[in-house]
């Protein structure tokens, strides 16, 4: 029996990047509410009032990035880092217990067994000295980089399949050749942070450890499909990780109201199955991290869709809706990570 352990933070619903925010507590409240409905021997809810420490932030943080947020304990109102991401009065230790319910996760979680971090803040466009893109500390590097620093893991992935490039997970790992970083997301020349183009694939020892996947106007689940099945498969079976990280971001929805992306609800089901498929062929723990994903009422069928295939709801046969085709614009994107990939990965 495969189970898996929603963990929220109990500040997750007191962050606020100020009203009328896309990343609004309503996130939480609806996927706790939903969770709460499940419950059962393969669904659980845990919530955790824990706190990273300091230390824990500066494994891949600055000392400044820290103390800046620590600072908006103090602040009266929204403390804004830029124009979309916000600290209230609660962030700082909101954005700790995130990052706490991370440590746990990639700790915790086992091959039958894995977390959910249902937490708020976001973390993956967190860089290693800024908040930005509605995240503060980045969760999921930061879980990942202390367990190779504890020598639990030696190789870890992260799989980012949000909407959004993680730039903050990219630049935090761009030199470093024990995590692999692949991400599926919007074209950055129409999508927030404009950056992850197909030949930004690190550097130094790092250089062909970071692999972004830019996807065309409303992509959809056939993109990522034939996108694991040329890059991501190839890579991860290569690189063998002894953990998978997952940054699960569900506003490639196809009427999120931020994405440009055309995923279906079953799309998400799609997903869920390609990644337990890598986790069960490597036969590795994994962890999912909640990223993005803003359409508040669709957001807990999104959640179910993509959890199915962890909890043993679905068989792998199930092909995807034939209407959908592949885009020429990923067709594309393919051949160029083939081409600027080729000297580190065969493909
Ligand atoms: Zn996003």
């Amino acid at each position: 029996m495969n189970s898996v352990r929603f963990i929220s933070n109990t500040l997750a619903k007191k962050h606020s990047n100020g009203r009328f925010h896309p990343e609004s507590p309503q996130r939480i409240e609806m996927i706790e509410n939903w969770v709460s409905s499940q419950l059962g021997d393969d669904i659980s809810f845990e919530i955790s009032d824990k706190l990273a420490s300091k230390d824990d932030i500066l494994s891949v943080h600055t000392e400044d990035h820290h103390d800046l947020i620590e600072k908006t304990k103090n602040y009266d109102g929204h403390f804004y880092f830029d124009g979309d991401t916000a600290a209230n009065s609660y962030s700082y230790e909101a954005a700790m217990q995130a990052v706490q319910i991370g440590i746990q996760a990639v700790f915790e979680s086992t091959r039958n067994s894995s977390i959910f971090c249902l937490v708020r803040p976001p973390g993956h466009h967190a860089t290693q000295h800024t908040p930005q893109g509605f995240c503060i500390f980045n969760n999921i590097a930061v879980g990942s980089q202390i367990a190779l620093n504890k020598k639990k893991y030696q190789r870890i992935a992260i799989l980012d399949f949000d909407h959004h490039f993680g730039n903050g997970t990219a630049y935090i790992n761009e030199s470093n050749p024990n995590i692999l970083y692949i991400s599926t997301h919007a074209d950055p020349r129409i999508s927030y942070p404009g950056c992850g183009f197909s030949d930004e694939i690190g550097f130094g020892e790092g250089r062909g450890f970071n692999i972004p996947i830019p996807l065309g106007y409303r992509a959809s689940e056939a993109d990522l499909e034939i996108s694991f099945d040329s890059i991501i498969n190839p890579i991860i079976y290569q690189f063998k990780p002894d953990f998978l990280a997952i940054s699960a971001g569900f506003d490639a929805y196809e009427r999120d109201p931020i994405g440009v992306l055309g995923v279906t609800v079953d799309g998400f089901r799609h997903i869920g199955k390609m990644i337990k498929k890598i986790t069960d062929n490597l036969n590795i723990p994994y962890a999912h991290f909640l990223e993005g994903g803003y359409n508040i009422n669709l957001l807990p069928e999104l959640v179910s869709a993509y959890i199915d295939p962890f909890i043993g709801k679905e068989d792998f046969k199930e092909k995807i809706n034939p209407s959908l085709q592949i885009k020429e614009e990923t067709k594309t994107t393919i051949q160029n990570s083939k081409r600027v990939l080729k000297d580190y990965w065969s493909l």
